[in-house]
């Protein structure tokens, strides 16, 4: 024990160094996420995000979406507790047995217009989790997906490269 708190103390940490920030990218590609939100729902978009199933490794980039650093709230971009609230259904993880009913619960409680992001690899087509006797498939198995952001995890910022091209291609 007393070996362990003095490593602890005397150890670097483990983690890996955070990338160079690109505040400048960040604050213009957020601002237009903000303008494109204006033009086509009057007002700021709406996101709710259901875990079908990841291993939380793209939640901790969406999380990061909302941290001191990137800040999206700022632009106008909220995560909601309640899908009757939400404009976008976010869904990360292959979709589980388990999660299929509340997946579609949540998409029939949402108003329209509503749009259906697959976060994530395991979203786009099970990932990592392919062929798992859990999993019924990727997001497409169960709901109509308007876009899918790859990556394992997406960073924050290929996230809200996706939020954008969602708003105006769409
Ligand atoms: S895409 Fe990667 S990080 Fe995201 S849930 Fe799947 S394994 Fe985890």
């Amino acid at each position: 024990m007393r070996r362990t708190l003095f490593e602890s103390l005397t150890h670097r940490p483990l983690t890996e160094a955070p990338p160079a920030p690109d505040d400048a990218a960040l604050a213009e590609l957020a601002a237009s996420v903000e303008r494109a939100a204006r033009r086509r729902l009057g007002r700021s978009l709406a996101i709710r995000e259901v875990d079908a199933g990841s291993c939380n490794g793209c939640e901790l980039e969406i999380h990061a979406l909302n941290n001191a650093f990137y800040d999206i709230e700022r632009f106008g971009v909220r995560f909601v507790a309640s899908p009757r609230h939400a404009d976008v259904l976010l869904v990360t993880g292959p979709v589980t047995h388990n999660m299929r009913v509340a997946l579609e619960r949540t998409y029939a409680a949402m108003p329209n217009p509503k749009w259906i992001v697959a976060a994530g690899n395991c979203a786009a087509g099970c990932g990592v989790f392919f062929e798992s006797y859990a999993c019924i498939g990727g997001l497409d198995k169960v709901l109509p997906v308007d876009l899918t952001i790859r990556g394992c995890p997406p960073t924050p910022l290929e996230l809200a490269q996706g939020l954008l091209w969602l708003l105006t291609a769409k």
